[in-house]
């Protein structure tokens, strides 16, 4: 018979596993409970969407839209994307379930998102994101709950050292629309200089030249002009309502003016959360204003902002976790322990005591399963004692051994 290949996985998917998984879980625990800090409400999305949700709302011209989704048609015939952001499909669920009754709308999500990438360290086609939007709110007050927010949460992660929180604004449409002018005109003198990709996006979108990773256009991108000179008295004290806002919660900020966001949708407040520990994966947490977002969808006028994080980069920021095994290991030896192990086991999980049981070896590799566990204890029940309803409970830390009644292992364990 032939040899039956083993399968690959999908190139930029991940299997995470052991200790990448707990940095995984505590991200997403921390980012739980200080959404709920927050009163941000759970939203539970799709993972695929109509192409047009994305498209539309993007733009064709982005990155995103135009070389990295996973489009399908399905076996209906319908175009399909799988969500390569959430914001996008938060909009449409807003739309589509007429949630305009409950804004400000504050909403958190998490979850895998797709995106056809050349996958490196820190970028992954499957990657996950932990997401935060505010909906139909235009006031300073939003973004400025978001940013802090955002910062909260890198504190309580504990990797808020050397991670450093970008602000800039683009301005209102016409704030933005003169601007865009004036790059225009600066990136057209420099055209020849620009990389092919930079010189497409001079047609189509030229903001997106200043986001540029390649080498050859920074020194272009680095002397356009700011927005600072086009911004109405709107949009400047809009900006101003932001920063001191934040000055007045104790979120450092630095300005860029550089930074823009990669996709079309957004308006004033732009920021990132850039570490330098990651090499050129350097932004963990990214978002602004998409007040135009709704309307690109059919939809009403609905001013918002959020931001998304990558779950994968906060976890490498992570300090090593602890290790952390179950309180107790049970090891049953002999005729009818196993059950009773069990059910005692059941007894305790219910008052909150994490437990496993090693069914398998002689009793040394039993131990050594436990020692290796990291638990606390080990609970040996053997015919003996189950007759005379004891236990030999073993404190793994001081190496102390006692005789327990079983009514009393709750309290033994937990003492
Ligand atoms: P980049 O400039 O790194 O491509 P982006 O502008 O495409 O980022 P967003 O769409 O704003 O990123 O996503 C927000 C965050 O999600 C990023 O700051 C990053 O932490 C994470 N992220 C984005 N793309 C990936 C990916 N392919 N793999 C892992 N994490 C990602
Ligand atoms: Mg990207």
């Amino acid at each position: 018979m032939a040899k039956i290949q083993t399968p690959q996985p999908v190139r930029g998917t991940q299997d995470i596993f052991g200790e990448d998984q707990e940095r995984f879980s505590h991200v997403v625990e921390t980012f739980e409970r200080v959404r709920r800090l927050f009163g941000f409400k759970g939203v539970e999305m799709p993972v695929f969407e109509p192409t047009a949700v994305f498209a539309r709302s993007l733009g064709e011209t982005t990155d995103v839209v135009s070389k990295e989704m996973y489009s399908f048609e399905d076996r209906g015939g319908d175009s399909l994307t799988l969500r390569p952001e959430f914001t996008a499909g938060i909009c449409r669920a807003f739309l589509s379930n007429g949630w305009q009754q409950h804004v400000p709308l504050k909403l958190s999500a998490h979850g895998p998102l797709f995106r056809y990438e050349r996958p490196q360290k820190g970028r992954y086609r499957q990657f996950h994101q932990l997401d935060a939007e505010i909906i139909g709110a235009g006031e300073a007050a939003a973004d400025v709950e978001l940013l802090c927010f955002a910062d909260q949460l890198l504190k309580e992660l504990g990797i808020d050292d050397g991670v450093t929180l970008q602000l800039n604004t683009l301005g209102d449409a016409e704030s933005r629309d003169a601007w865009r002018d004036a790059l225009v005109e600066h990136f057209q003198a420099h055209r020849t200089e620009l990389s092919e990709d930079s010189q497409d996006r001079l047609e189509r979108n030229p903001l997106r030249i200043l986001d540029s990773k390649e080498r050859q256009d920074r020194p272009i991108a680095d002397a356009a002009p700011d927005i600072d000179a086009y911004l109405s008295t709107e949009a400047k004290e809009f900006f101003a309502q932001v920063t001191e806002g934040i000055d007045a919660c104790g979120v450092a900020w630095t300005r860029n003016s550089r930074l823009v966001r990669g996709l079309d949708y957004y308006r004033h407040t732009a920021f990132e959360f850039v570490t330098d520990r990651l090499g050129a994966q350097g932004t963990v947490l990214a978002g602004g204003r998409y007040d135009g977002l709704m309307e690109s969808l059919g939809g009403p006028h609905t001013p918002a902002v959020g931001w998304a994080a990558g779950i994968e980069r906060l976890g490498m920021l992570l300090d090593e976790p602890e290790k952390c095994g179950p309180d107790a290991i049970f090891v049953p030896l002999g005729d009818g322990c196993e059950a009773a192990a069990m059910k005692l086991m059941g007894e305790l999980r219910r008052s909150g005591i994490s437990c496993e049981m090693a069914y398998k070896g002689n009793m040394k590799k039993r131990m050594q399963k436990a020692n290796a566990a990291g638990a606390s204890y080990v609970v040996i029940i053997g015919e003996n004692e189950l007759a005379n309803s004891v236990a030999a409970v073993k404190n793994l830390v001081t190496g102390d051994q006692r005789e327990i009644v079983l009514s009393g292992l709750v309290e033994a364990l937990t003492a």
